[in-house]
């Protein structure tokens, strides 16, 4: 691939930040729109959304992988808010899987729109699917999404079985008093099907602390439940993905099922990750205020590569997620972004 120009010194380091983690993943929002209102996302009302026109255009998501490619990034997932409501994005992937140095496109979804596309977007390169359900039952369903249907969710499921993403996983967002009740179904759907499920606790991004505090569960929970159901996890080397998850199988199981805990056990020393809003912000961490707009430097290649590196200098060592817990002062700003107005 070539470089830019002569590398820099700067460039030979690719995109190293000042704690010598080493970023090759690169999460895009499409939008910050969706067909659903889950709890834990957003508000039931008041939420305000990118007017029309505002969304980074194809060309221009393009323009900044381009860059981040040959800065060494070589796995992407396409998120939102929901992703498949942005139209056509099967060819948005064809375009960034024609990119030379990416390797990897994967796609974070609600499903809801999955079952028709599945086949399109798997054909344009997308290798490997989340799919979010944090319910298997329907009333639950519906009460946690604010209306959502789960039967278009399970079609989505199988459609993407049918084509053959691989590995299929599934996001279920653990809250107390909730669905902490469904855990034991989940665990027992990693041993019929070749599914991953990875259970992720619950964030405090954009959230009145307390709501929040009341609902967040750690997930040492999930490793009790298993002892309860007389079942020993053993630990699994990791599915393949870029993720955080610490990852067991039960004895005799088809699947695996996962553990993302960022709050009661962080694993930012491990970060290798950059997050490209929907409105063009380069964000070096998911928890903090800090942004790079990257609007005004798209034609700009060598401008974009340096505003990708002023994004790194000042990538902090960690989110500090636990402090909201109990309540401690922050040595930052946190968002004030929802989790829809970022990616996940
Ligand atoms: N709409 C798509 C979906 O739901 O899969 C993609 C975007 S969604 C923001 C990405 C992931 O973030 C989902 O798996 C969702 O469950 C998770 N998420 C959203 N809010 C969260 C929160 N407060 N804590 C933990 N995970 C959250
Ligand atoms: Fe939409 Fe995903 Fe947020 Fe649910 S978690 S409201 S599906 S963006």
């Amino acid at each position: 691939m070539e470089p830019l120009r002569a590398p820099t010194a700067a460039e030979n380091r690719l995109l190293t930040d000042r704690f010598g983690r080493v970023h090759d993943y690169l999460r895009i929002s499409l939008t910050d729109r969706c067909n659903l209102r889950c709890v834990y996302c957003m508000p039931a009302e008041g939420m305000q959304f990118m007017e029309n026109g505002k969304h980074l255009t194809f060309d221009e998501i393009e323009a900044v992988v381009r860059v981040a490619a040959k800065l060494g990034v070589r796995r992407l997932r396409l998120t939102g808010g929901e992703p498949l409501v942005r139209p056509h994005v099967e060819q948005l992937v064809a375009r960034l899987a024609a990119i030379p140095g990416i390797e990897d496109i994967a796609l974070t979804t609600n499903a809801i729109f999955l079952a028709p596309k599945a086949e399109a977007l798997k054909q344009a390169g997308i290798t490997r699917i989340n799919i979010s359900l944090d319910s298997m039952r329907q009333y639950r369903f519906a009460q946690i999404t604010r209306g959502g249907d789960i039967s278009k969710v399970l079609a989505g499921l199988e459609a993407a079985f049918r084509v053959g993403f691989h590995p299929i996983k599934l996001n279920v967002v653990l809250m107390k008093g909730f669905n902490d009740d469904e855990v034991d179904d989940f665990l027992r759907l990693s041993m019929e099907r070749e599914i991953h499920i990875r259970f992720i606790e619950y964030m405090p991004i954009g959230h009145d602390d307390d709501g929040w505090r009341n609902r967040y569960l750690p997930l040492d929970y999930v490793k009790e439940r298993c002892l309860a159901l007389g079942l020993t996890p053993q630990p699994e080397a990791a599915v393949f993905g870029n993720g955080p998850a610490e990852y067991f199988r039960l004895p005799g199981a088809k699947g695996t099922f996962g553990l993302i805990h960022p709050v009661s056990d962080h694993f930012c020393e491990r970060c290798n990750r950059l997050r490209l809003t929907a409105d063009g912000n380069l964000k070096p961490c998911l928890f903090w205020q800090d942004e790079f707009n990257v609007r005004n430097y798209i034609g700009d290649e060598q401008a974009l590569a340096d505003l990708f590196f002023r994004a790194l200098d000042i990538k902090p060592e960690t989110h500090e997620m636990a402090k909201v817990l109990f309540g401690e002062r922050l040595s930052h700003q946190p968002t004030e972004r929802r989790m829809s107005q970022i990616g996940g």
